[in-house]
């Protein structure tokens, strides 16, 4: 049964890694080579690809804005942005189309 435990281990490494912005099939075999134990204390100490994800975010919310911008409207009134589902805009009162 120790293999059991031992590639639970190892996918758990793997896991661990991409959680981590790291290649999971990398830390995956050299857990599996090596020793799960290490790999995964030494990828514990090793900093996370912070600045990866950093840098993927803002991509992300850019493209949650361009969603968003569709379900907003503007009004031709006043210029405000309120949402899709309003009729009126909660500025002025003019109708929403
Ligand atoms: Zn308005």
């Amino acid at each position: 049964m120790k293999w059991f435990f031992w590639l639970l281990l190892c996918a758990f490494i793997g896991y661990y890694a991409d959680r981590k912005g790291r290649s999971k099939w990398a830390w995956g075999l050299a857990a599996v080579f090596i020793s799960p134990l290490i790999v995964g204390i030494v990828l514990a100490l090793m900093p996370d690809k912070g600045s990866d994800s950093v840098e993927r975010l803002p991509q992300s919310s850019g493209g949650y804005r361009e969603d968003e911008a569709q379900e907003e409207k503007r009004c031709p009134e006043c210029g405000y942005l309120a949402d899709a589902g309003e009729q009126y805009c909660p500025r002025c009162g003019e109708m929403l189309w």
